[in-house]
């Protein structure tokens, strides 16, 4: 349960909890978290906080905690099970059981984990529902995209936002969590995310691109290596993750620059490149890499991204 203790600490829960204490719970929120990982464990803890049956909630301890967070309490009902999206039929589902009584205390949690998979066909059927909740329903929308959710589903909610977490809070987690994992590069590459740390520390292709990006972007002297590296970049699967790679890589060497908090696994290195560039053309570099990003995303060609940005950094390297 220590994954549970960890969120326990999150600003988001706190505040929750202790609005739990003074029964100011809403019927209706939305929950919203980048991150997968931590919305699901975020949103049995809130629904733990009000099952619980302990006078200091959520105790995580008792048996209503332990069964919602191993999603088996009959009265803390999830959406959809495992994956996929939460169809028109499942919320057709949620409306009729707001209506029943709940099979054991007074109350009953209805978590809808991923509300960005909802179409607005399922959102426009829970609206009546959102708009009068009641006792004994509590409804819990997590997602990961706001945008998703229809403006008339959110002015109906109450809105919780749950921070990302600083590199050392996420270290200190993935230590415990997956001991022998890539944990220092994880937890300073994950842009806060933990469940994203998490795949990270536990794949080794992750480092295995992490260490060839930062050693290729150490040798790019000329255009000439130009195309050989556009190749290699280009046969990785994720090139928005090449990308981030490649901003860490100049937000590392800035940082040295600075005689900031340096990267221990990379130290030397760093330093030596940080002497043959300005400040400048590191946070220009940043922001082209933040650039070619958005290219991406809006579906251009990554080998044409890949191949503007390497040969503008090779030209001014040259
Ligand atoms: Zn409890």
């Amino acid at each position: 349960m220590k994954v549970y203790e960890f969120f326990k600490g999150t600003k988001a829960f706190i505040n929750f909890s202790e609005n739990a204490q003074r029964g100011l719970i809403p019927h209706a929120a939305i929950v919203y978290c980048r991150d997968e990982f931590s919305l699901r464990a975020i949103l049995k803890l809130f629904a733990c906080a009000v099952l619980c049956e302990m006078p200091k909630k959520p105790c995580l301890g008792c048996r209503t905690c332990d069964r919602v967070l191993k999603e088996v309490h009959p009265d803390c009902l999830i959406f959809p099970k495992k994956g996929g999206r939460i169809s028109v039929e499942d919320t057709g589902r949620i409306i009729g059981e707001v209506s029943f009584r709940p099979c054991e205390g007074d109350r009953k949690v209805f978590l809808l984990m991923n509300g960005e998979s909802m179409l607005p066909s399922a959102q426009n059927k829970l609206l009546k529902t959102l708009e009068e909740p009641q006792e004994p329903a509590y409804i819990f929308i997590g997602t990961s995209n706001m945008e998703s959710l229809l403006p008339t589903v959110r002015s109906r909610c109450a809105l919780v936002e749950v921070e990302l977490f600083p590199p050392e809070k996420i270290f200190a987690f993935l230590q415990d969590y997956c001991p022998a994992g890539n944990n220092k590069v994880a937890a300073s590459s994950c842009g806060g995310l933990v469940g994203k740390a998490i795949e990270m520390a536990m794949s080794f292709e992750y480092l295995e691109v992490y260490n060839h990006i930062y050693g290729m972007l150490d040798n790019l002297k000329t255009s000439d290596d130009v195309l050989d590296y556009c190749r290699l970049f280009a046969s990785y699967k994720d090139k928005q993750e090449v990308l981030d790679i490649m901003q860490l890589y100049f937000r590392d060497i800035l940082m040295a620059k600075r005689k900031g908090r340096l990267r221990q696994d990379k130290q030397a290195g760093l330093e030596r490149a940080a002497s043959s560039r300005t400040e400048r053309q590191l946070i220009r570099y940043i922001e082209m890499a933040g650039e070619a990003k958005r290219k991406l995303q809006l579906n251009c060609s990554a080998e044409a991204v890949l191949e503007d940005i390497l040969s503008e950094i090779a030209s001014e390297e040259e």
